[in-house]
């Protein structure tokens, strides 16, 4: 179904990130990419839908050469998920599942069934496409999270360290999960992790990767009982590898500066700061710039009858994050909470940024859209 003959990958700066990639991928079958950090997966995975230009090498879909597909429509006809997300929490669980459908611009009709017949494969009553993630379980929103991955009904699916961020007995569940839905829907899996145990459980053929080269490309036990060379064998023992974090990204990368007002302010200095700065959040500080709490629009409104201070009038129960946290991290908390921002404070408490929505959606249209350049976009999500 998939064939990457003589694939490679020079980067800018000369960094030969894919040397000569010679691997075919049968139809229904799951294949895992595995290798160290930087040896070369993300940009072998990255090409097969043209979201990275190969330097040299061929790429065929069934039998199509897909240099001469339109990228978009290319990257269109893949399923390509990078981590598990959470689900957008003003969404219903059938608007959450048909996500990508209603960018493809499916009719009503089409996404709906799409919705039904998903539901029904992870066990879950119709009636729940109606409910709101919150009013789901955990567990049974990851799961919604995983029939997202598949309800576009693209044959080939690209995954790179979907379950990486996630813990391992959550890990454990999703992976059956795929694996059941890859074997029964008949999907073509390609994907990438860092953990051996992961590849050996839902894989078909590994391929393992060094340094941009194909180490080995077998199944797990033959993997398991021949390993290739001493490399392979060290990768096999070495039970407890590092998982790789899917999205380095930390939080202090993407803030921007919040707009704040002290505590002994009144809230007529308030509305003031809001119409001037063009904000309808302002977060409350004390002199040595702690966060206190913060003040909207919506508490000015309510509260003004009664008191005419900040201190009094602000909502004290902040949800924030810590400086360094990974972006992943509070992305899901947002998401969990429906937040419209989230403030980053220091060991010590001071507010030094502010996480917004905008900084989500960001990290959402990564998602399902990679690379894709804005202008191809639909109008409306
Ligand atoms: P993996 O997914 O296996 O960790 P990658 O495909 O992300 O590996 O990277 C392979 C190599 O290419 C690494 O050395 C990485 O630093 C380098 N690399 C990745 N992306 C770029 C880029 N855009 N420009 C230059 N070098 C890159
Ligand atoms: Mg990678």
């Amino acid at each position: 179904m998939l064939k990457l003959e003589h694939l490679s990958k020079v980067y800018r700066g000369g960094k030969k990130a894919v040397d000569d990639l010679n691997i075919e991928i049968e139809k229904g079958e799951f294949v895992a990419f595995i290798g160290t950090s930087g040896s070369g997966k993300t940009t072998a995975l990255r090409m097969i839908n043209r979201m990275i230009e190969p330097t040299k090498g061929k790429i065929t879909i069934n039998g199509e050469d897909v240099t001469n597909k339109n990228p978009v429509t290319l990257r269109r006809s893949i399923g390509y998920v990078i981590q598990q997300i959470g689900l957008m929490p003003h969404m219903t669980i059938r608007d959450n599942i048909t996500l990508v459908p209603k960018l493809l611009k499916w009719d009503k009709d089409k996404k709906n069934k799409a919705a039904e017949e998903l539901i029904e494969l992870v066990n879950l009553p119709e009636s729940y496409l109606d409910m709101y993630p919150a009013q789901l379980s955990g567990g049974q929103q990851q799961r919604i999270g995983v029939l997202r991955a598949l309800a576009a009904n693209q044959d080939l699916i690209l995954m790179d360290e979907p379950f990486g961020a996630l813990d391992p007995i959550t890990r454990d569940t999703l992976q059956d999960l795929m694996k059941d839905l890859q074997q029964r829907l008949g999907k073509t899996v390609v994907f990438v992790t860092h953990d051996m145990d992961e590849a050996i459980k839902l894989a078909d053929r590994i391929c393992i990767m060094h340094d941009g080269q194909v180490v080995q490309y077998d199944t797990p036990d033959n993997i398991l009982s021949n390993p290739a060379n001493q490399f392979v064998k060290e990768f096999i023992g070495s039970h407890r590898l590092v998982q790789e974090k899917p999205s380095a990204k930390i939080v202090d990368d993407v803030m921007i500066t919040p707009i704040t007002i002290s505590l002994e302010k009144s809230l007529d200095d308030a509305i003031r700061t809001m119409v001037q700065k063009r904000v309808d959040t302002l977060f409350v500080v004390d002199g040595q710039n702690k966060l206190k709490g913060f003040l909207s629009v919506e508490n000015i409104t309510s509260e003004r009858h009664r008191t005419s201070s900040v201190a009094d009038a602000m909502e004290k129960d902040v949800f924030y994050v810590m400086n360094g946290t990974r972006l992943q991290d509070s992305v899901r908390r947002i998401l969990r909470r429906n937040l419209k921002n989230i403030p980053v404070v220091d060991a010590n408490h001071r507010l030094v940024g502010l996480i917004t929505r905008a900084h989500i959606v960001d990290i959402v249209y990564d998602t399902i859209w990679g690379d894709e350049q804005i202008e191809n976009l639909p109008e409306e999500i």
